[in-house]
């Protein structure tokens, strides 16, 4: 009774003076949405027991003097066990008996067993039911009426606390309009205490909204993984997205945190223009229109999608209907493919981006493809950013900080190392990574606006006997016949 009555009145008082007291703060809100449905209380009251268990078959859930009929249930039982348990002392009194017995089993039920040395003094109304090497059992009209009664009321209470229940549940269900349109203020209400609580606990400020392209953050955070560390580890960092610095291209090692500072942008974005406080120093947040994301991996297998075409499916939704007003966080596009297609893809997407008339929102993109770099130089609104590395020797530290510039190592067999990677493969991999990067070749790629290199690796030998008869070949002194022959041959050769 007592949670019932202390809601009811929670509701009273928000319901008569519209006043929400949080902590020492009190805020207001429309009485007229909250309705504290004294009557829905009353009823719930007054059918159900305090802590009703949470299956209807797990116990009494009618209160003890809501109906009648199920309180005689249990003063019928109560009166039918009552009898069964002085039976034994009556019997043995009027049939002089001492050795008779009262008992239960699940197969006979009740019965009254008597020795076989004392089966002359057994009354002639008892019925034999089983006879034992001891004993004979009997039962009386008496007693299977009793018992009857005793295991079928358990059955007919648990049917009349069903339609009990489900009577109240129709008297509840005609008031569902208000109870809903309650239970949503209620909602609304929850989550702005829970925002005001985070901001009181965890110093949010209120940010300053604007009708600008500028994205101003001073010492921002996570709100959530910021949670997750120990407290003060959390690297604060600031951002700065406007009309310039559209499009930042933010590189840098694995873990480093590229995906938490895009994530924390679209974040502190989101709950400024919700109304909320912001985990900042300071914000200054020019409206967005939509935040668009494309971040994560996920598998669509059942709906016949495979990883790449799910980031693609969302990249394309992006494409078609972000606006200049929009933020842009895109986490490694291009990575669920082969690195030339990875590349090409997350390159011309920039340069869509950047060059479409009218477009250019304001875009944070992690990326570990470090070639995509050398697009500061091309395109005036992109803007390179990456994560600061202390290395000395084996050892190195991912500071978490988001500096001006690009990275260019991923430090992805550090990491590899770091989860447990057998010792083997990672020694191996190093060996593989000396030799890929001393192989290393350039291989142009045609951008829209200008020819650029973009470095890539190479698994296959950088020379080829094929290739070395070519080059050797003095096409001036073939004739068009033994041309023809040398190019079937350096075609074999190439087979091989
Ligand atoms: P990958 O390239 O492998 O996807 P990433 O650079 O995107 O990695 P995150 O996933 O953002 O890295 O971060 C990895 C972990 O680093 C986080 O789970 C968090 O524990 C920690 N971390 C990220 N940013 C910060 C920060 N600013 N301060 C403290 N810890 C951080």
């Amino acid at each position: 009774m007592e949670r019932t009555a202390l809601a009811r009145e929670g509701l009273n008082a928000l319901a008569s003076d519209g006043q929400i007291p949080v902590g020492e703060q009190v805020y207001p809100m429309d009485p007229a949405r909250v309705d504290p449905c004294p009557d829905a209380v009353e009823w719930i009251a007054e059918a159900l027991v305090d802590e009703p268990p949470a299956l209807l078959s797990g116990g009494r859930v009618i209160r003890p003097g809501y109906s009648r009929e199920r309180d005689g249930i249990d003063s019928s039982v109560a009166a039918a066990r009552e009898w069964v348990s002085a039976l034994e002392s009556v019997e043995r009194n009027r049939t002089g008996i001492k050795s008779l017995k009262v008992g239960f089993n699940k197969v006979f039920g009740y019965y009254i067993e008597i020795t076989h040395a004392n089966t002359d003094a057994v009354p002639q109304e008892y019925i034999r039911k089983q006879t034992l090497v001891n004993a004979e059992r009997y039962i009386t009209p008496e007693l299977k009426e009793r018992e009857s009664l005793i295991l079928h009321a358990e059955e007919r209470a648990q049917e009349l606390e069903e339609e009990l229940y489900a009577e109240l549940l129709a008297r509840l269900a005609a008031i569902a309009p208000r109870l809903r349109a309650t239970a949503e203020a209620i909602a609304e209400l929850d989550v702005y205490l829970a925002l005001a609580h985070v901001a009181a606990e965890y110093n949010y400020v209120r940010p300053e909204l604007g009708d600008d392209r500028r994205i101003q953050l001073v010492a921002a955070r996570h709100p959530v993984v910021e949670r997750t560390l120990a407290a003060g580890s959390f690297v604060a960092n600031d951002v700065l997205l406007d009309g310039e610095h559209a499009i930042h291209l933010i590189t840098g090692p694995n873990m480093s945190g590229k995906s938490t500072y895009l994530r924390m942008t679209a974040l502190v974005t989101l709950m400024a223009q919700i109304g909320s406080f912001v985990p900042a120093e300071r914000a200054y947040i020019g409206l967005v229109d939509r935040i668009f994301s494309r971040v994560g991996a996920q598998d669509e297998i059942a709906s016949g999608q495979s990883t790449f075409m799910v980031e693609m499916v969302e990249l394309a939704n992006i494409l078609h209907h972000a606006t200049d007003r929009s933020l842009l966080i895109l986490d490694e596009i291009g990575r669920g493919t082969s690195t030339y297609d990875g590349i090409s893809i997350a390159w011309s997407v920039i340069e869509y981006l950047h060059n479409q008339p009218g477009l250019c929102p304001r875009t944070l993109f992690a990326t570990h493809y470090h070639e995509l770099t050398e697009l500061e130089g091309f395109l005036p609104r992109v803007y390179n950013e990456n994560v600061a590395v202390h290395s000395q020797g084996d050892q190195v530290v991912f500071t978490h900080y988001i500096v001006p510039g690009g990275a260019d190592r991923s430090y992805g067999i550090h990491v590899a190392e770091m989860a447990g990677l057998p010792h083997s493969v990672i020694a191996r991999a190093r060996e593989i990574l000396a030799d890929l990067e001393g192989s290393a070749r350039r291989v142009p790629v045609a951008s829209g606006r200008a020819v650029i290199q973009v470095r890539q690796l190479s698994l296959l030998p950088a020379s080829s006997p094929a290739l070395d008869a070519l080059l050797k070949l003095d096409i001036d002194g073939l004739s068009p016949l033994e041309a023809l022959n040398r190019l079937a041959e350096l075609q074999r050769m190439a087979r091989n």
